[in-house]
């Protein structure tokens, strides 16, 4: 456990008065996979998720395979517009944890939290900057435990940069209707032991028509579609298996003039989102 990590992560809950952090998800995969967590991790497993598992594990109290969907900018400000769209995510997931992001408030710096369990002090990244992170993440950790990982996302985006040079099967995309093609085969051919999927649509059109235009809600619409049709191929394919899929935003966004929204502030529009995370037992 990292202290200076700990510490910054923290500092964020405590301004926002949450108990979730963003840098809670690598620590909470590894404990459900009995995996150790990466060195510079200041995050904390949480206790509701690891306990539902250890119920419904396996014979040695592992869950066997995750999928991580990331939707980009789907944060608590997008679920207290469309709350309906929201309420489908919770009602596969059962688990709902309202976390507080990192700063800067974009999503190099807040994937790397994510992906890592370190604070942006730690793993280097402060500011948009696609450049490789070096330390300890949680595709390091599960290379290192024999495990099989893949990440899918469009070309360049963030987490299709900042991950690279681990032993991970990198899918990189033209676009997410492909990604998301890519991550229901994988699926499918149950090769890996955990997949991460990204969506960037919705904070791309946020971006160029703010975020609660007809366009941007439209894309939001299909990262939830996405995310149901990726449940239903996970209870299909991966039924023999203890499962996890989570749902995992980086950051919100805020509405700057009539038609652009934007992130990177220390503000709740920005800093909110909600970590949502589905268990089952295997089926025999
Ligand atoms: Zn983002």
């Amino acid at each position: 456990m990292n202290q200076i990590s700990r510490d910054e992560l923290r500092s964020y809950m405590q301004q926002y008065n949450v108990d979730y952090s963003i840098g809670d998800l690598t620590p909470t995969i590894c404990a459900l996979h009995g995996v150790p967590e990466p060195a510079d991790c200041g995050g904390t497993p949480i206790a509701e998720v690891v306990d539902q598992a250890q119920h419904l594990a396996d014979g040695e109290g592992n869950i066997r395979r995750t999928l991580i969907y990331c939707p980009d900018a789907c944060g608590d400000i997008q679920r207290q517009k469309f709350p309906e769209l929201f309420s489908r995510v919770e009602k596969l997931a059962g688990m709902r944890f309202l976390s507080s992001a990192v700063m800067a408030s974009v999503t190099p710096v807040c994937y790397a939290t994510i992906f890592s369990g370190a604070s942006p002090e730690v793993h280097g990244t402060q500011r948009y900057d696609k450049r490789r992170i070096e330390i300890p993440t949680l595709f390091d950790v599960f290379a290192d435990a024999g495990k099989s990982v893949a990440i899918v996302a469009v070309n360049n985006c963030s987490i299709d940069t900042i991950f690279r040079k681990r032993k991970v099967d990198y899918y990189s995309t033209r676009d997410d209707a492909i990604a998301h093609r890519i991550t229901r085969r994988l699926i499918a051919q149950d090769e890996y032991d955990v997949i991460v999927s990204y969506y960037t649509s919705y904070d791309h059109l946020s971006h160029h028509f703010g975020g609660y235009s007809k366009i941007a809600e439209a894309a939001l619409t299909t990262a939830v579609e996405y995310f149901e049709e990726l449940v239903a191929d996970v209870d299909r394919y991966w039924k023999q298996y203890p499962r996890a899929v989570v749902w995992t935003p980086d950051h919100g966004n805020h509405v700057i003039g009539e038609e652009h929204s934007a992130h990177g502030k220390n503000i709740p529009e920005d800093m909110l989102v909600n970590h949502c995370y589905r268990l089952r037992a295997a089926e025999l």
